[in-house]
């Protein structure tokens, strides 16, 4: 069972997904961030994200030890990851799907992504989880988590981040274009090199999307971000951005504003019950 201590992120600790929270709903980003609330549950395609991403980061582990990870050997580390993981945390949001699916699903992705992409890539691995930090400002760091970091056949320095979403990305700031760059910005200045390749790899959809990084954007994407994260942590108001996310946000069962549909209702209906059990743990927000 989830709780709600008070653990709030170091205040000068800025991720790319803490400035998207707050740009998503700034209510979120203060329960989240400020307060250090937990959500209240752990929506299903999270958990399958994360999974899928341990069992990718083994396969680039075993070939970096000269072995040759067998596709039936990754279904049974995501299967039994899948097993040992499951937990009430974890929440089916859309009340039509089976948990099984999303499994199935996991199993797709693995298989189409070692069929193809694994089986041609002939790149080096450098680190893979790798935390990248990087100073913005002294109110600022940059602090960020690269999936996979690693040279090309030609040399090249790149940095990907694995998707398991359903719909491939967008140019736009909080789909493509800030996150994996900045890492891309940040591997450059680790391994001193003057370009990067930074890529997203969307396992359902077996694709690709790559853009180069040089020292001129680097520098750019750097101040971009320092720009983001002063709003951010100069901001003192956190109003409510009710819309679909509300569904899969751990706070809606406390939260006035939520607008969540019934065919999407697993977890708040899952956030409630957590809520009559422990009724002590939610703060009983004003807003
Ligand atoms: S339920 Fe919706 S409006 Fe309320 S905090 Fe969560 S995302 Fe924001």
């Amino acid at each position: 069972m989830p709780e709600l201590g008070q653990r709030p992120t170091p205040r000068n600790q800025f991720s790319f997904s803490r400035v998207k929270t707050y740009h998503q709903c700034p209510l979120r980003y203060r329960y989240r961030y400020l307060k250090g609330f937990k959500e209240a549950f752990r929506s299903i395609e999270s958990y399958l994200g994360n999974i899928v991403h341990d069992v990718l980061e083994w396969m680039y582990e075993e070939r970096e030890r000269s072995e040759s990870p067998s596709l039936e050997s990754a279904l049974q580390l995501l299967a039994d990851r899948w097993t040992a993981g499951l937990n009430e945390e974890i929440t089916v949001i859309r009340g039509s799907d089976r948990v099984d699916a999303y499994l199935i699903t996991g199993r797709e992705m693995l298989e189409r992504f070692h069929k193809g992409t694994f089986r041609t890539d002939r790149s080096r691995t450098i680190a893979l989880e790798q935390r990248l930090n990087h100073k913005l400002t002294d109110e600022i760091v940059f602090t960020g988590f690269a999936d996979r970091i690693g040279r090309t056949e030609t040399g090249r320095l790149f940095v990907v981040d694995y998707k398991t979403s359903k719909k491939e990305g967008d140019a736009s700031e909080f789909s493509e274009g800030l996150q994996a760059p900045l890492y891309a910005a940040c591997a450059m200045r680790s391994y001193d090199d003057d370009e990067a390749l930074a890529g997203y790899h969307y396992l359902r959809h077996e694709s690709t999307s790559w853009q180069s990084v040089d020292t001129d954007r680097a520098q750019q994407l750097l101040d971009r971000f320092q720009q983001l994260a002063a709003e951010v942590n100069s901001a003192t108001e956190f109003e409510p951005r009710p819309g679909i996310l509300c569904a899969w946000c751990g706070f809606n069962a406390i939260c006035r504003s939520a607008e969540v549909p019934e065919k999407l209702s697993g977890g708040l209906e899952k956030a409630r019950e957590f809520q009559d059990r422990k009724p002590s743990l939610f703060e009983k927000d004003s807003q």
